[in-house]
C-alpha cells in the first residue's frame, strides 16, 4: 500500500495496518447486525462482547490478577490529572509527586489547584527534563506516589519503576502502555489516552486496583468518581463505542499477531537500539536525552540548526516519513516509534537521516 507513509506522530500516532483493514472490512455490517459498530446500541450483545474482549486483553496482555479492575473513561489522560487526586487523596496523607515534564507538571497543577498537600519528591526539572532522577524517596505514609512512565515530550522513560512496599503507585502510562512487560503489584492505578500506544483518541485507559476504590469520597458527582465506570463496568452513560471497538482490536493484534507484550517488548528494544545506535555513532544529529534515561517510544534530536531542522523535516515527509517534527514546547525534532511502527520505518529512516547528514553535514 504505497500511499501509507511511515506516520513518527506523536499522537494520535500510527494504527497497525491490518487493524485498519478489520475496521474498514467491518464497517458497514458488524458481523451480521446489518449496522457499523458505531450504530448499534452500547447496551447490545455485539458491543457487550467487544468491551468484554478488550478488558480480557487488558487483564491478560498485562497479566493483572483479580484486584484490577479496567474501565474506559473519557476526557483524556489529562482528566485524570484531575480526577486522580480528587478520588484517590487520603484525608491530611501528602501526594507525592515526580516531575519529569509537561505532562507530570500538569498533573502537580492539578492536584494543587484542589488544594491537596502535593509534594514533589523529584524532579529533572534543573537539567530541562532530560533524565529521570535516579533514585527517588519513597514515603510509605503519603497518599500515592505519581509518575509519568514515559515523556512524550522529551524523551525520557523510566526504565525500572520505583517500588514502594505500601504507598501505592500511579502512572500516567499514556505513550508506552502495552510496550513493555511490567510487574503491576504496586500500582493502585494506571491510566493512558489510547491514542497512542492502545488505539485512537477519545477512550482513556484506566486500571484501577480495587482497594483504591474504597478512597473515592461519597459526595464527588457520579460522573467524576471511579466507582461509577466500576460499578457499571463502564457502562454508566454512553461509552466511547468505536474507540474501545478500534482499542479492542489493536489488543488483539497485539496478542495474536505480534506474540503478546514479551515479543512487543522485544521488538521495541530493537527499534530503540537501531536508532540511539545511529544516534551515537555520528556528530550531525544530536540526541536531547540523557542515554540512561532514553524513550524506546520517543526519539528526540537536535539538527545543527534549525534552519536545517526545518529542511529535514520538509525533505523526510517528501520521504514519507511523516510527523518528526518536536513538540512545540521545545522544537527539535522527535521520532516517535510506538508499538505499530514496523523496524522497516525505523531502517528508513536511519537511511533518509544518514543521506540527509552526508548532503547537509
Ligand atoms: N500524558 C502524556 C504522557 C501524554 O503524552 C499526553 C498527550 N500527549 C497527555 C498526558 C495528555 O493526554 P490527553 O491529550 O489524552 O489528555
Amino acid at each position: 500500500m504505497s500511499y501509507r507513509i511511515f506516520n513518527f506522530n506523536p499522537g494520535p500516532a500510527m494504527l497497525p495496518l491490518s487493524v485498519l483493514k478489520q475496521v474498514q472490512e467491518e464497517l458497514l455490517d458488524y458481523k451480521g447486525s446489518g449496522m457499523s459498530i458505531m450504530e448499534v446500541s452500547h447496551r447490545s450483545k455485539w458491543f457487550e462482547d467487544v468491551l468484554q474482549d478488550a478488558i480480557a486483553r487488558t487483564k491478560r496482555l498485562l497479566g493483572l490478577d483479580d484486584r484490577f479492575r479496567v474501565l474506559f473513561m473519557q476526557g483524556g489522560a489529562s482528566m485524570q490529572f484531575c480526577l486522580v487526586p480528587m478520588n484517590l487523596a487520603l484525608g491530611d496523607k501528602p501526594l507525592d509527586y515526580v516531575d519529569t515534564g509537561t505532562w507530570s507538571t500538569k498533573a502537580i497543577k492539578e492536584a494543587k489547584i484542589q488544594g491537596k498537600k502535593v509534594r514533589v519528591v523529584a524532579s529533572s526539572e534543573d537539567r530541562e527534563y532530560t533524565y529521570i532522577p535516579e533514585s527517588i524517596p519513597i514515603d510509605e505514609d503519603a497518599a500515592f506516589l505519581h509518575i509519568t512512565s514515559n515523556n512524550t515530550i522529551r524523551g525520557t522513560q523510566f526504565r525500572e519503576f520505583p517500588r514502594p512496599k505500601k504507598v501505592p503507585l500511579i502512572s500516567d502510562m499514556s505513550s508506552d502502555i502495552f510496550s513493555r512487560r511490567f510487574d503491576p503489584a504496586p500500582f493502585g492505578l494506571i491510566y493512558a489516552g489510547a491514542q497512542k500506544n492502545a488505539g485512537p483518541a477519545g477512550v482513556t485507559l484506566v486500571i484501577v486496583r480495587e482497594d483504591m476504590l474504597e478512597r473515592v469520597p461519597a459526595g464527588l458527582p457520579t460522573m467524576l468518581k471511579y466507582t461509577t465506570y466500576a460499578e457499571k463496568n463502564s457502562l454508566y452513560n454512553t461509552p466511547p463505542s468505536f474507540a474501545i471497538y478500534v482499542t479492542g482490536l489493536v489488543l488483539r493484534w497485539l496478542e495474536e499477531e505480534m506474540g503478546g507484550l514479551e515479543h512487543m517488548e522485544k521488538t521495541n528494544r530493537e527499534k530503540a537500539e537501531l536508532i540511539y545506535g545511529y544516534l551515537d555513532s555520528q556528530d550531525f544529529y544530536r540526541g536531547t536525552a540523557e542515554p540512561a534515561s532514553r524513550s524506546w517510544m520517543n526519539v528526540t534530536f537536535r539538527l545543527p540548526s534549525e534552519e536545517l531542522e526545518k529542511a529535514f523535516l520538509e525533505q523526510a515527509q517528501q520521504n514519507g516519513l511523516g510527523g518528526l517534527k518536536g513538540h512545540r514546547s521545545v522544537g527539535g525534532c522527535r521520532a516517535s516509534i510506538y508499538n505499530a511502527m514496523p523496524i522497516e520505518g525505523v531502517q528508513a529512516l536511519i537511511e533518509f537521516m544518514k543521506d540527509f547528514a552526508s548532503k547537509n553535514g
